[in-house]
C-alpha cells in the first residue's frame, strides 16, 4: 500500500492490507501457492536471488511464496511501527524465534512474572540448557524491576500484557523505557490485544509476538505465529528463521488471511460480549473477584484505557468456594462453553485455571485478597449472543449452591 495508506484506520488497512496484485491476480484473496521448487528463467536469474535474499524474491520453498508474503505484509501494514514479520508454524516456536535472536549465552534475560507458561518453561528450559540466564520480574513493581535492571545487566526483557491468566495490566511505556536506558532488547508477547488492541512497538518495544492460532486464525483450526519488528531486528529475525528452517504452510498461510480480514469485527463484538458477561458475573455470590481490565473498576482499567485502543474475549474469574473442585464443577456444568485450550476462536471456551501454580514472585491470582490457592477460571467468550451465556454460566453457578 502507499504511504498515503497510513493514515487510514485499521479496520480499512486489514482490508487492502497484503493484497498486491502481482500476488492475487483477478481475484480478491492471494491464493494457496504451493510450492518447493520455484523455477528459474536462467541461471543468471537463480545467482541473482541466491544473493540478494530479499523479501519477495522467488528462491525455494522454506522461504515462502506469495501467500506467506501476502499474510506477513498484511500483518506489518497494521503493526504501527514495523518493517516486517516473520512467520513461525505456532506462537511457541515464535516465542523461541524471536529470543533465539536476540539472545546468546552468558545473557541475562528478565521475563515478567504473569508470562505464559510455555515462555517461563523457555527460560527454564532451552534458553537455561544454552547459558542464558533468567530472572522473573513482579510487573506491577516497577521501582523493583529498575533495581532487578541494574544489578543483572539483561540483554532482554520478556512482557506480556495483559498478563496470561491474572490479567494484570502493566506499563509498558514505563518498563520498557528502563530497559532501553539500560541497553536491553524489550519484547512482547501481544496476543491478547493484537496491533488493533495494542501498538506494542509504539508503546516503547523493540520486539512484538503474537500466536496467530488466537486472534488472526479465529476459527480454531490453525496453528501459527508471528513476529513483528523494526527494520534491524526483522533482519535478524529472519536470518535466525533461515538458519532455523522455520517455515509455515500455505495452506495455513491462506486461512490465516482469511481470519484477518474479519479480525476487527470479530474483537469488536467478543470485546463487547465479554464486558458485558464480566459486569454480570461481577454481581453474582458465587464469584470473589472478575479479573478483567476492561471493567471500570478492575485494577488495570487505568492503564488498559490510556495505553489500548481494543480488547478481545479473553478474561478469568475467582469463585468465592473454598473447595478447589469448584472451577470443575462449574465448567461441567456449562453447556454452550467448551472445555479446551487457546482461546480467540468464534466459539466460546471456559478452563479451570491454577495460576499460583505459575508464579515466582506474585502472589497469585495476584490481585485477590489473599493467596490461598483458589479456584478460577478463564473465559474465552466467541460471538455466541451474550444473554444466552449469561444464561449458561448462571445455571452452572447456581449447581454449585446445591
Ligand atoms: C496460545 C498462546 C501462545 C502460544 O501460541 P501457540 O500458537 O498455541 O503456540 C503464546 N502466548 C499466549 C499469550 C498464548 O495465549
Amino acid at each position: 500500500m502507499s504511504d498515503d495508506g497510513k493514515d487510514l484506520k485499521p479496520e480499512t488497512r486489514i482490508t487492502h492490507a497484503g493484497r498486491r496484485e502481482e500476488w492475487t491476480g483477478r481475484v480478491v484473496n492471494t491464493p494457496v501457492w504451493r510450492a518447493s521448487t520455484h523455477l528459474y528463467t536462467s541461471e543468471a536469474e537463480r545467482k541473482a536471488a541466491n544473493k540478494s535474499n530479499a523479501d519477495g524474491d522467488f528462491f525455494y520453498g522454506r522461504r515462502g511464496a506469495p501467500t506467506q508474503w501476502s499474510l506477513a505484509e498484511a500483518l506489518t501494514e497494521i503493526e504501527p511501527g514495523a518493517h516486517g514479520t516473520v512467520l513461525y508454524p505456532s506462537g511457541v516456536a515464535a516465542i523461541a524465534g524471536a529470543l533465539l535472536t536476540v539472545l546468546k549465552p552468558g545473557d541475562a534475560l528478565l521475563v515478567t512474572d504473569n508470562a505464559y507458561d510455555p515462555s517461563r518453561a523457555m527460560a527454564t528450559g532451552l534458553l537455561k540448557r544454552l547459558g542464558i540466564t533468567h530472572h522473573f520480574f513482579d510487573p506491577l513493581d516497577i521501582a523493583a524491576f529498575g533495581d532487578l535492571v541494574a544489578s543483572t545487566c539483561p540483554r532482554a526483557v520478556w512482557l506480556e500484557n495483559p498478563g496470561s491468566l491474572t490479567m494484570e495490566v502493566c506499563d509498558i511505556p514505563a518498563l520498557s523505557a528502563i530497559a532501553k536506558e539500560a541497553g536491553a532488547v524489550s519484547l512482547i508477547d501481544n496476543t491478547w490485544a493484537s496491533a488493533l488492541g495494542f501498538p506494542a512497538l509504539e508503546r516503547g518495544c523493540d520486539i512484538v509476538m503474537q500466536s496467530l492460532s488466537k486472534h488472526v486464525g479465529g476459527h480454531s483450526d490453525l496453528m501459527m505465529g508471528s513476529v513483528s519488528a523494526g527494520e534491524r531486528w526483522y533482519r535478524a529475525l529472519r536470518r535466525t528463521s533461515q538458519e532455523l528452517g522455520q517455515v509455515v504452510s500455505p495452506d495455513d498461510a491462506a486461512l490465516a488471511a482469511r481470519g484477518l480480514r474479519t479480525m476487527a469485527v470479530r474483537l469488536e463484538r467478543s470485546t463487547a460480549s465479554a464486558i458485558e458477561i464480566a459486569t454480570w458475573l461481577k454481581e453474582q455470590p458465587q464469584i470473589a473477584r472478575v479479573m478483567c481490565p476492561m471493567l471500570p473498576g478492575d485494577a488495570g482499567h487505568a492503564l488498559w484505557s490510556r495505553d489500548f485502543t481494543g480488547g478481545c474475549g479473553l478474561f478469568s474469574f475467582v469463585l468465592s468456594s473454598d473447595d478447589p473442585e469448584a472451577s470443575a464443577h462449574v465448567v461441567d456444568n456449562l453447556s454452550l462453553f467448551g472445555i479446551g485450550y487457546s482461546w480467540g476462536g468464534y466459539e466460546s471456551l471456559a478452563l479451570p485455571i491454577f495460576p499460583h501454580q505459575h508464579r515466582a514472585t506474585m502472589g497469585a491470582p495476584t490481585l485477590t485478597d489473599n493467596d490461598k490457592p483458589q479456584a478460577a477460571i478463564r473465559l474465552s467468550i466467541g460471538l455466541e449472543d451474550p444473554g444466552d451465556l449469561i444464561e449458561d454460566l448462571r445455571y452452572a453457578l447456581e449447581k454449585l449452591d446445591h
